[in-house]
């Protein structure tokens, strides 16, 4: 049995959106500054500070224990690296930034993979086909379909294109609480899925692999890799089922 999806209020939805944009506007600010040399330390840094200053509280830090505000992925680690002094961008890498705060008591929670510098074709390819899956999951919240539509678009088009996409992993409503019901896996489930409903409110999250979709855990025991150590991508959105056409409520307005 799966757990109750809480719906959303019109009163609730606007709140999320006002959350949902300082995540966004923190994701450009970060996109607008990536360049080699910067530790991903400085990174989370940015992200806090600049969430803060707007009132909202960064939903990651301390979440199970995570030491970040800004979840920091290179190149193989899938998701969930830890922001560190240590570790220093580099031409020729892809990032993974996932961030997430609280705001008036709802979540926002949004990631994108940017280049570092020049990047090859491959590593290019890997982002645009991620991105664009995302994209066709979104086209897939409507009123009527299920959960299993939007995984079917997001494995359909990144298999199509050669990657795999991370089971070990999935997308989540999202409210009053980071992770709620349902979940959203990225690959299509023999079984019967919640049906979309106004008001529901989706992170959708597309973990899309160049090799095999398997998965580890670093020591660490937060940041996770491919098995194979070939790069990783991840884009996610906070989306909200309406009557028509979905509302993305991470996406910057202007
Ligand atoms: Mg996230
Ligand atoms: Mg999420």
């Amino acid at each position: 049995m799966g757990r109750q999806i809480n719906l959303k209020s019109s009163g609730e939805v606007q709140k999320m959106l006002e959350a949902n944009q300082i995540v966004a506007a923190t994701l450009a600010m970060l996109t607008d500054k990536i360049k080699p040399g910067l530790t991903t330390l400085q990174l989370d840094m940015w992200a806090e500070d600049f969430a803060r200053q707007q009132g909202a509280v960064p939903a990651f830090k301390g979440y199970r224990g995570f030491p970040g505000s800004l979840c920091v992925s290179i190149n193989e680690e899938v998701v969930h690296g830890i922001p560190s002094e240590r570790v220093v961008l580099k031409d020729g890498d892809i990032l993974s930034i996932d961030f997430g705060i609280k705001f008036k008591g709802f979540y926002g929670d949004s990631a994108v993979t940017l280049p570092v510098g020049s990047i090859s074709a491959n590593k290019q390819k890997l982002i645009d086909v991620t991105k664009q899956s995302l994209e066709l999951a979104i086209d897939q919240v409507r009123v009527g379909n299920r959960i299993n539509d939007l995984s079917r678009a997001v494995q359909k088009y990144v298999e199509g294109h050669g990657f795999s996409v991370v089971r070990q992993f999935v997308g989540h409503g999202i409210g009053s609480q980071l992770h709620e019901a349902p979940e959203i896996p990225n690959y299509e489930r023999k079984q019967r899925t919640p049906r979309l409903v106004a008001g529901m409110a989706l992170a959708i999250e597309p973990m899309v692999n160049v090799g095999t979709y398997d998965v580890e855990v670093l020591k660490d025991g937060w940041t996770v890799l491919t098995a194979d150590r070939k790069p990783s991508a991840h884009f996610e959105h906070t989306v909200v089922v309406t009557e028509g056409e979905p509302l993305v409520l991470s996406r910057l307005l202007n």
